[in-house]
């Protein structure tokens, strides 16, 4: 069985916003399917979108109520700035580096196409990023970066000190200023997602818990915590900071982190608005606001034993 995480402390501030559930049925309809998807919150969403947009039997099973995972926990910035600069990242990958951040930005003009086709109310927003030079990178690393950036076909400025401050009343030796990004409440855009996969036919069945998982041939067998048996062609994993034992690796390490909501309609910048800003800082802060004049400000992973503690 997987440990089950607190994947959050305070009430999350967009668990309190409507239209962010998806109806279930706590039991499966059928034994079998084309494809589980293990998880319903932004990832298992996504998935099943997309597998439903090709015709597949889905199935969806979540232990708590769909989308009350860590999604609504995000603050939500939709970026296709990668944590790793492309300046760093191509060291490590050489020119597939830019590639990835190619597909990174065509990640985030898809998906807000997708929410545009399929008519999702999300509050989807796209912004520009301001990503400002820190105690990570001051101002030549950041111009290397911007460079970079350049060199792979990727739109951006770069902002120095005196126009930094002029523009954006930020006081930091330089910036870069890029568009493709975007906004979104997490919580809408996933219930979002799941209605339309529903309404294509597949099934969200809570709370239902995966305990094991064994691969049969051509067929992957799920058991469930009340002791029942799931079969699916393929299974497909979406379980976010909680995962069954067998799916440990190494790579896999838990951090901690935080975000909090301002109350609404605080004064605030007009470019705020428009942008998502964050900081080439450790530990770093990045914030954005949100329709409702409130900024939501999230902050530094941090390694926490209690980030592996079972409630
Ligand atoms: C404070 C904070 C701020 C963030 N800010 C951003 C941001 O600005 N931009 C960004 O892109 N990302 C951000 N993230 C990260 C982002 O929120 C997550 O990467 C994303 O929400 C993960 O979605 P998920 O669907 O994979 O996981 P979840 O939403 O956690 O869904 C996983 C689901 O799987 C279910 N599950 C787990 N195990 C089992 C099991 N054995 N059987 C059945 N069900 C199971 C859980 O109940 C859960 O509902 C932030 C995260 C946090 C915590």
């Amino acid at each position: 069985t997987s440990r089950k995480r607190r994947l959050h402390l305070a009430k999350p501030f967009w668990a309190a916003t409507k239209h962010i559930s998806a109806p279930s049925i706590p039991t499966p309809s059928a034994r079998s399917w084309d494809v589980i998807i293990v998880g319903a919150g932004i990832s298992g969403a996504l998935m099943a979108e997309a597998l439903t947009r090709k015709n597949r039997r889905v199935l969806i099973v979540d232990r708590r109520v769909p989308v009350r995972g860590s999604s609504i926990a995000s603050t939500a910035m939709i970026q296709h700035e990668i944590d790793v600069p492309l300046h760093h990242l191509a060291r490590r990958m050489g020119a597939d580096a830019a590639r990835t951040w190619r597909r990174s930005v065509r990640a985030v003009q898809d998906l807000q196409d997708l929410v545009a086709r399929l008519g999702i109310a999300c509050d989807m927003q796209a912004k520009q990023a301001l990503y400002l030079t820190g105690d990570e990178m001051g101002h030549r690393a950041m111009r290397s970066e911007f460079e970079a950036r350049q060199n792979a076909g990727i739109a951006c400025d770069y902002l120095d000190q005196a126009e930094l401050m002029q523009r954006f009343g930020i006081d930091r030796s330089a910036a870069i200023l890029s568009g493709a990004s975007a906004s979104a409440n997490p919580g809408q855009l996933t219930a979002g997602l799941l209605t339309v996969a529903q309404a294509r036919g597949a099934e969200i069945a809570s709370p239902v818990e995966i305990t094991d998982l064994a691969e049969t041939g051509d067929s992957a067998t799920l058991a469930t915590r009340e002791g029942g048996v799931l079969t699916a062609e393929q299974v497909v994993f979406c379980t976010g900071y909680e995962f069954l034992p067998v799916m440990e690796s190494r790579a896999h390490r838990i951090t901690s982190t935080w975000a909090l909501a301002s109350h609404p309609r605080i004064a605030r910048p007009d470019w705020l608005d428009r942008s998502l800003v964050w900081e080439a800082s450790e530990p770093y802060l990045y914030f954005r606001s949100a329709r409702d004049g409130r900024i939501i400000a999230g902050g530094e992973d941090m390694d926490d034993p209690e980030a592996y503690r079972d409630p």
